[in-house]
């Protein structure tokens, strides 16, 4: 299972978690992100010599990027608004959000990004399949008291994700290297040699994978 930790705990397991995964997955929190992206014909900033590429102290959108395809067109512009100022712009309604997100743009390329052609933003927190962005963090203590419950684990379910990553936590090599020892632990487990059902050590083993058998 290899989704973020708060989308863990919303799944229902039979047998229940165990007490130490339950408190360990309690333990995380998502940051807020808004990405916006803004299409125009094309690159006009490439023309003025400029990447695309911004860190800005002024906000709301503190980072952008050149998000064009190969080809160049259209011209794409991709902004992150990030923590204290995207909880601001996530109180706004929607016109006034972009409003304020555009005028960011227009500070660090000129008022012609003030008018794409296409906008479109997208706020994780609010999506249902993420509930957050970049990724979850554990609170201060959780891995301390409930580190070895992180990849344990439960029965048939084996956990991965970026949240389980030992290296590159919360990135996407973490992500696939944790899908990688996932699938190694799951395929080890597939060679083992069914319990005998009926004996002390068969019936601890069968209601630990939890199928019936
Ligand atoms: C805006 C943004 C920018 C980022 N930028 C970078 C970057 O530049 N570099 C980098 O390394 N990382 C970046 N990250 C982080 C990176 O995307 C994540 O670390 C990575 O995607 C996590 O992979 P994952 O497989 O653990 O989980 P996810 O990518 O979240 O995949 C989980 C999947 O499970 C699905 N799912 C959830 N619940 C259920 C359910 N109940 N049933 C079925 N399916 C379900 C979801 O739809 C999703 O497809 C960024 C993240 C965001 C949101």
């Amino acid at each position: 299972m290899a989704v973020p930790p708060k989308l863990k705990l919303r799944l229902s397991y039979d047998p229940a978690l165990p007490p130490d995964t339950e408190q360990l997955l309690t333990r995380t929190v998502h940051g807020t992100a808004l990405k916006a992206l803004l299409v125009f014909d094309e690159p006009f900033w490439r023309a003025k010599g400029l990447s695309g590429q911004t860190a800005s102290d002024v906000g709301p959108v503190t980072s952008t990027f050149d998000n064009s395809p190969p080809g160049g067109t259209p011209g794409v512009l991709l902004g992150f608004v990030l923590a204290r100022h995207a909880d601001e712009l996530l109180r706004l309604p929607e016109a006034q959000r972009k409003d304020a997100v555009l005028r960011s743009f227009a500070l660090l390329f000129g008022e012609r990004a003030r008018h794409p052609r296409r906008y479109i933003d997208h706020s994780w927190t609010e999506d249902p399949w993420t509930l957050g962005c970049y990724h979850a963090c554990y609170t201060p203590g959780a891995l301390t008291s409930y580190g070895p419950a992180v990849r344990r684990p439960h029965g048939l379910v084996h956990f991965a994700g970026a949240e389980t990553a030992a290296r590159w936590y919360g990135s996407m090599n973490g992500a696939v290297t944790e899908g990688q020892r996932a699938a190694a632990e799951i395929a080890k487990a597939l060679e083992q040699p069914e319990p005998a059902v009926g004996t002390a050590a068969g019936i601890t083993a069968a209601s630990a994978l939890g199928d019936g058998r």
